[in-house]
């Protein structure tokens, strides 16, 4: 594995574990690539709205056809696509609780109602259940992410197959914005069923939170249709072409993708010795726990320069950091289970 594609954040920012970020940033190779490709850039041309070089890289990385793929300024703006196209006033979109807050932020602006389906604690839920509440509802529309923010839950294929098969006349979005830390992905199947959406986004796993760009995979006829709803112009040129340079080293954020999997094991394994918390094993790049001191450990935690994302019933989310980060949030959770006794 090369050693020079990335180094290390500096810790001058602070040990940032809440956004799902990538602990760090791009290489001094890849970032003499963009400065080359930068230097061939028509500042005064607006962008190739239909992202076409983009696009084309990434079928190359994720084995899609062209047609199957529509980019945008960071999955956000397709999920408020998909949400603003097929969704309305009285309408309902069916997801999980919890699940990503923007669901119920697009759902609002169009003014569509949300329905929300309980998980466990741990993330888990029948999907017989999830089917049954959806159907005595009639909704319109299922969005979910898988791997799931923020537990970390992840169901398989043959899971979510029961789900696309279950409402055949509504579109079903599998929000894979952790797919590359989770071994499956729905991504190859949106050919048997025509109802099926999943998003991606390289603001995760390839690091680029930044440039904002995220894709919607699904049948060309369905990607046609979406095109109407989507203004020109959204994703700009400087962001195609740093993500056309991103995927090109696609092999080598998949050896970062496995460092961020081995270091989710050791800070799983170390916080779940500490009597405390509650930690749930995740398939993503974060671990979801609950503590009753959960509101008092985030103010420790902010106060040694470590900011951990936190929710309203006790429970919280921390990114995977890199190796010292971790090593340091462990000690700092240890040094808390003994301060609070
Ligand atoms: N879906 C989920 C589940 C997320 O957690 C996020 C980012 N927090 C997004 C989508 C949005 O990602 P992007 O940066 O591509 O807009």
């Amino acid at each position: 594995m090369k050693q020079t594609i990335m180094y290390e954040t500096n810790q001058k920012a602070g040990c940032l574990l809440h956004a799902n970020e990538l602990p760090w940033n791009i290489s001094e190779e890849m970032r003499q690539e963009i400065i080359n490709a930068i230097a061939t850039l028509e500042f005064q041309r607006y962008p190739d709205t239909e992202c076409t070089q983009l696009i084309k890289t990434y079928c190359e990385v994720a084995s899609l056809f062209e047609k199957q793929v529509l980019a945008g300024n960071g999955s956000d703006e397709l999920l408020g696509l998909l949400i603003g196209a097929y969704l309305g006033k009285g309408k309902t979109l069916y997801t999980l609780s919890p699940d990503f807050s923007m669901y119920d932020y697009y759902a609002g602006m169009y003014e569509a109602k949300v329905l929300k389906f309980k998980t466990r604690e741990d993330g888990s839920y029948s999907v017989n259940d999830f089917v049954e509440f959806g159907r005595r509802n009639q909704v319109d529309m299922i969005m979910l992410s898988n791997p799931n923010n923020p537990t970390g839950f992840a169901l398989s294929n043959a899971k979510l197959r029961i789900i696309a098969a279950a409402f055949p006349r509504i579109p079903v979005v599998i929000d894979e914005a952790y797919g590359e830390f989770y071994e499956e992905s729905m991504r190859k199947e949106v050919e048997c069923y025509p109802n099926l959406y999943v998003t991606r986004t390289l603001s995760k796993a390839y690091g680029l939170a930044s440039m904002r760009i995220g894709f919607v995979i699904s049948n060309s006829k369905n990607i046609e249709a979406l095109k109407k709803y989507k203004a020109p112009y959204s994703v700009n040129a400087l962001s195609q072409l740093v993500a056309c340079v991103a995927l090109c080293h696609a092999k080598e954020y998949q050896a970062y993708v496995e460092i961020i999997k081995q270091e989710r094991e050791k800070l799983y394994q170390g916080l779940r010795k500490l009597s405390f918390l509650q930690v749930f094993r995740s398939s993503a790049n974060y671990i979801y726990g609950k503590s009753k001191q959960a509101s008092k450990l985030i103010v420790y935690l902010q106060e040694h320069g470590v900011i951990i994302r936190s929710y309203e019933d006790d429970s919280f989310r921390i990114t995977i950091g890199s190796a010292k980060q971790n090593k340091y949030l462990l000690a700092l959770c240890e040094a808390f289970e003994k301060e609070v006794g």
